[in-house]
């Protein structure tokens, strides 16, 4: 029989993103806050807690199959769904066995009291008391670098994208709030702080004159004066920024990166396709023209700067011809990195409807395609600092099969090499030794 402090032994699992995962956290340091204790492994919980993702049918399933997991693990555990996926299927998942609650990703800071045995009955009048301190953290468990999320909705229609219709619209934090949790970071330790969001660059926009007066935030703000007003935190460390679309990219921007030694080289820039016709079915406001002179533009300022991209293929309509563009594209473009989605139809979305769909073996093939190109032009990309010295932040766990430090530069490359243990969370410097396709080696002299 579990004493009643057992009986508060939870265990959270997270899926998809870096929003996700930052409210993971968020929600851990409530629960700790609140006397529950978090378990290392699934097998002695009690309650399992899971935060979902949605982006893709493979993502729900995933989803799904976590659910099954904890309650073959535990059967007598409760189990919390909460996320993206949670937030539009709420009804098929409450049928599933050992789940006891959903949690909006609104009510995500509820969750100590929704666990605190609150019966079923109760829950009702507990959504409609005020809500709770939005979320914040001031660490970030097994996490090298600390992402700090900024916003959260976004303002577009991407015609594929299920997420505006779980994340709704644009919710920015206040500039306030913002330094203050980056600041706390900073003084546990963390070298690196990601800004994060559904729509980063987007963060202020919805500042308006009702939240100014509630001291929300200023209106006016942009993303690049968060960036500013970091640079008055004290501290070791550099910034980050995650995903951000082509359109939020102002010269800015551009400017204050290539000037401001703390901001990574880098800038993961969501391309989708290099094909007009399938960026406009995708309703993607540009074309490929327009993100090559975004590219150029960057480029032109920061030499040496890693532009990373997302690519989706097999999207509805898309020919051999569209997709011999997107390809040829790729390698004009030479991302550093790209990622590889393949089209996944997602209802509520204009693509659910959309006919001509690519069959699975024909996007399989424009997979491996893509993929090829992207790791030449990645192998292109590093090649560049063959020798060079780059600081690393280095991770604090090793590599599992040949046990190797492993860390990434300010520019987004990942190095492995050896060096002792004392190195871990440190920034040092690294001299690229080697390339495969897949790894860049480097060595540490101290
Ligand atoms: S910008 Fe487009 S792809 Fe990104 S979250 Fe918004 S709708 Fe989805």
């Amino acid at each position: 029989m579990n004493s009643a402090t057992d009986s508060k032994r939870f265990f959270i699992h997270t899926l998809g993103c870096k929003v996700n995962q930052y409210e993971s956290q968020a929600m851990r340091e409530i629960l700790l806050k609140a006397g529950f204790k978090e378990c290392p492994s699934i097998n002695m919980a009690d309650i399992y807690i899971l935060n979902t993702c949605t982006v893709t049918q493979a993502a729900d399933r995933e989803s799904r199959h976590t659910i099954g997991l904890f309650h073959r693990t535990n059967p007598n555990a409760k189990i919390v769904v909460s996320g993206c996926y949670a937030e539009r299927n709420a009804d098929d998942i409450s049928f599933l066995p050992g789940v006891e609650h959903i949690l909006k990703n609104s009510e995500k800071n509820r969750i100590a009291e929704v666990l605190d045995d609150t019966p079923r009955s109760a829950l009702r009048a507990l959504r409609s008391a005020p809500s709770r301190e939005p979320l914040f953290i001031t660490d970030f468990k097994d996490h090298t670098r600390a992402f700090v999320k900024i916003q959260d909705g976004c303002e577009n229609a991407c015609a594929y994208c299920k997420v505006p219709l779980v994340r709704g619209r644009l919710k920015s934090r206040s500039l306030e709030d913002v330094l203050r949790e980056v600041r706390g970071l900073v003084d546990k330790g963390f070298r690196e702080i990601v800004l994060t969001g559904i729509c980063l660059g987007a963060w202020g926009k919805d500042f308006d004159s009702t939240m100014v007066a509630e001291g929300v935030g200023l209106t006016g703000l942009a993303l690049v004066d968060i960036l500013i007003a970091l640079r008055k935190v004290e501290g070791d460390f550099r910034v980050r920024l995650s995903s951000i679309e082509p359109k939020y990219i102002i010269d800015d921007l551009i400017e204050l990166m290539s000037k401001d030694e703390r901001i990574c080289r880098h800038l993961h820039i969501p391309l989708q396709s290099g094909d007009d016709e399938i960026l406009a079915r995708m309703n993607r406001p540009y074309t490929a023209l327009d993100y090559k002179m975004l590219i150029e533009r960057i480029r032109g300022k920061i030499e040496d700067i890693a532009i990373t991209t997302d690519v989706l293929i097999g999207f509805p309509g898309e020919s051999e011809s569209n997709f011999k563009n997107t390809l040829a594209f790729l390698k004009e473009i030479g991302p550093a990195r790209t990622h590889i989605f393949t089209f996944s139809k997602r209802e509520g979305t204009a693509a659910y409807e959309m006919r001509d769909e690519v069959g699975k073996d024909i996007a399989r093939m424009r997979y491996y395609r893509l993929n090829a190109a992207s790791l030449a032009a990645s192998y292109i990309y590093r090649r560049k600092f063959l020798n060079e010295k780059l600081d690393v932040l280095v991770e604090t766990k090793r590599t599992r099969r040949a046990g190797l430090l492993t860390g990434y530069s300010g520019n987004y490359i990942k190095v492995l090499f050896e060096g002792p243990d004392e190195l871990m969370g440190k920034t040092v410097p690294v001299r690229i030794e080697g390339l495969t396709l897949l790894h860049t080696v480097g060595g540490y002299d101290g």
